[in-house]
């Protein structure tokens, strides 16, 4: 297949399939085609640690489109296919079963794929990642009432499934690297937080500890062994120790790669007609100046209408904010703006942190970089202006929940 003005999307995530929408919307006529290598049509992810693992959401919820959706808007879906290679002198993509397919423009949105654990015993039965749906569903049957879970990796991932394990009356034990869960993402202060949430459900955290082996009976886990000589007791283990993104094309393809695939604001990649948006782009930001790349569902949901402007020749810069949520038992949150170890001197709460209803702000001098609301809800947007107004902020007036937000911007 090789028509005049092709538009091919490589992965069949979120990324990919807001990028076909974006590119019918803004007018593209000519052929599209999203290829992905899972079996379903990009759906998004955020509810199987949440929702759907908890068997509160139907499966269907969980698509980024309707099933007619793509024969409606002319959009071709190859799944269950995965892309070889990319030729960006030749403008074509080599699928696995050595087709070749021309296109006019490409966007790599190939996302990201979960850590290994690397330790004898890994590839045990019941030794479990989370990333597809069929991960989840398959979740949901071993978090049973007395199960005895081991999570490995106090991040996001392993947090909520910690949470969904709980609430389905499972024993529950986390085991982090570091002093406390999110302390990386976070900071000391609003970690705590965090750790106080889920030993309050009952889970217990394990902090400081490296998994030595994985051990296991008749080829299923029965247990973890730490470094310590500690054996814990298992049923399974899930593992959530971060990802990695996907550039293995990209890197064949000849595109500059670092922390994944390197594309200025407007998405563009190094080689001519190719874009990368989701969570593979490392994408320059002008309001941050520097590159992020940014492993939350709002990157992938807002990035392609840049990608697919761009693809089309028009002017299109991504500087939104990064931003992303998360729900565990009761607490729901959303975090707005950037910062990381070392780019903050001080967080300013306003709230009531006792009783996990509260903004926490991320503070460099008198700018807020970063501002997260817990079970406090519409104020996304004043954190968001006031994260980019840079205005000069007082830590009283921040702190004080009877001064609105809007009142500090300039
Ligand atoms: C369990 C879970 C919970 C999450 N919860 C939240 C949350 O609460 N809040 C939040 O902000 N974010 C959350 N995220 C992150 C969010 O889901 C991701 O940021 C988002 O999925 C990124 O979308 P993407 O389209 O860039 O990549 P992906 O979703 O990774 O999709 C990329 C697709 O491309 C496919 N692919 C890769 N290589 C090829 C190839 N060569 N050929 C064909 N196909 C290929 C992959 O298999 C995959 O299907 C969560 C993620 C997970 C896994």
């Amino acid at each position: 297949m090789s028509p005049v003005n092709t538009f091919v999307m490589v992965g069949g995530g979120l990324a990919a399939g807001r990028a076909a929408q974006a590119l019918r919307e803004h007018g593209h006529t000519g052929p599209l085609l999203v290829i992905g290598d899972e079996r379903e049509r990009p759906y998004i992810r955020p509810p199987l640690s949440k929702g759907y693992l908890l068997g509160e959401e139907e499966r269907d919820s969980i698509f980024v489109h309707p099933e007619d959706w793509y024969a409606e808007n002319g959009v071709d879906l190859l799944l269950d296919t995965s892309v070889r290679s990319v030729d960006p002198r030749a403008r074509e993509v080599e699928l696995e079963n050595g087709r070749r397919i021309s296109y006019t423009g490409l966007l790599l949105a190939t996302g990201s794929s979960p850590r290994r654990l690397r330790v004898p015993g890994a590839d045990l039965e019941n030794v479990l990642y989370l990333r597809r749906v069929g991960d989840s569903e398959r979740l949901r049957t071993v978090f049973t009432e007395g199960s005895r879970i081991v999570v490995i990796g106090d991040g996001w991932i392993g947090l909520e499934t910690a949470a969904a394990a709980r609430t389905a009356g499972a024993e529950v034990t986390v085991l982090g690297h570091s002093d406390l869960p999110l302390l990386k993402v976070l900071g000391r202060e609003a970690a705590e937080i965090f750790a106080g949430l889920h030993k309050d459900h009952g889970v217990r955290l394990l902090p400081r500890v490296e998994v030595e082996r994985i051990t296991g009976t008749k080829g299923r886990v029965d247990g973890v062994l730490l470094a310590d000589g500690t054996r814990l007791a298992a049923d399974a283990v899930v593992v959530g120790i971060g990802i990695t993104p996907n550039v293995r094309l990209a890197e064949q393809a000849g595109l500059e790669v670092r922390n994944g695939i390197v594309t200025d604001e407007h998405l563009r990649t190094t080689a001519p007609e190719i874009h990368a948006a989701g969570d593979v782009a490392n994408a320059y930001h002008p309001f941050l100046d520097r590159h992020v790349r940014v492993e939350h569902w709002a990157n992938a949901l807002n990035q392609p209408d840049t990608a697919a402007l761009s693809m089309l020749g028009q002017e299109a810069v991504y500087d939104r904010l990064p931003y992303f949520h998360s729900d565990q038992y009761d607490l729901g949150m959303e975090y707005t703006g950037f910062t990381e170890p070392g780019g903050y001197d001080r967080v300013v709460f306003r709230g009531d942190t006792g009783q996990r209803r509260f903004i926490a702000f991320w503070m460099a001098g008198n700018r807020v970089l970063a501002g997260m609301n817990v079970n406090v809800w519409d104020v996304v947007d004043p954190i968001r202006a006031l994260v980019r107004s840079r205005a000069d902020v007082d830590d009283r007036l921040l702190a004080d929940p009877d001064v609105p937000l809007a009142s500090l911007l300039p």
